[in-house]
């Protein structure tokens, strides 16, 4: 009965979960339900409960409601499926097991379940230098890492000779611990729930790129190139 194939991502910043979903929509035909994206896009929405935008709530710190993070969410799978997409990867979404029992019903409607959860588990001390180390050329866009991937010469860029650099993130090392720790305290029943319905499948996402999607098309049961 189920000929589509809707999965769940989970992992923390820094894990490349990110470039991952990015591969499989462009190569294998996926389409991405990233809730970050959701709430970007919906930052003008009024939430009823507390007369603030969704904007000035994630800006205060504040938590949204569950109900309108699954409003967003099922807006958009709607969308996705009127324009043809069969297959979905959710990414950022569920974040609570609310979430994931509400998202079980949704899918249920458009006549199909979430098949697989990917866990991309990675140990704290490689994603704080994914994500600490991380600067970019902002003349031909290339992406480096102080410790993984520095330009030949230091200061020099390999692809266009420039010599200026940019480091674009919010974190020192302390917040982003924190921010990793809450992160695994939200995601764990999450987690749980998935290992009790027998689909959560794990990948050791400290592994390059290339090895990390060749995981990850196993766990879905797909060639390089099959389209979804
Ligand atoms: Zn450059």
């Amino acid at each position: 009965m189920i000929n589509k194939s809707w999965i769940v991502f989970i992992g923390a910043p820094g894990c490349g979960k990110g470039t991952q979903i990015e591969r499989l929509v462009k190569k294998n035909g996926f389409g991405s339900v990233a809730v970050g994206d959701l709430l970007r896009q919906n930052g003008n929405h009024v939430v009823p409960e507390t007369g603030q935008t969704v904007a000035g709530l994630m800006n205060s710190g504040s938590l949204l409601p569950d109900g309108i993070v699954v409003g967003f969410v099922e807006a958009d799978i709607r969308k996705q499926v009127d324009n043809g997409k069969r297959s979905l990867l959710f990414d950022g979404f569920p974040r609570s097991v609310y979430q994931a029992e509400r998202l079980d019903e949704i899918v249920a409607n458009f006549d199909t379940e979430i098949s697989v959860v990917v866990d991309f588990v990675c140990n704290e001390e490689i994603l704080v230098k994914r994500i600490l180390g991380r600067f970019l050329c902002p003349g031909c866009g290339k992406i480096y890492n102080d410790f993984f991937s520095r330009p030949f010469k230091d200061g020099v860029c390999d692809v266009c000779g420039g010599n200026k650099f940019i480091r674009r993130n919010d974190y020192n090392e302390l917040s982003l611990k924190k921010r990793l720790s809450e992160f695994r305290e939200k995601t764990a029943a999450v987690i749980d729930f998935y290992e009790r319905k027998g689909i959560l499948r794990k990948v050791d996402a400290a592994k390059n790129v290339a090895s990390v999607r060749a995981s990850v098309l196993e766990c879905l049961g797909l060639s390089e190139k099959e389209n979804v």
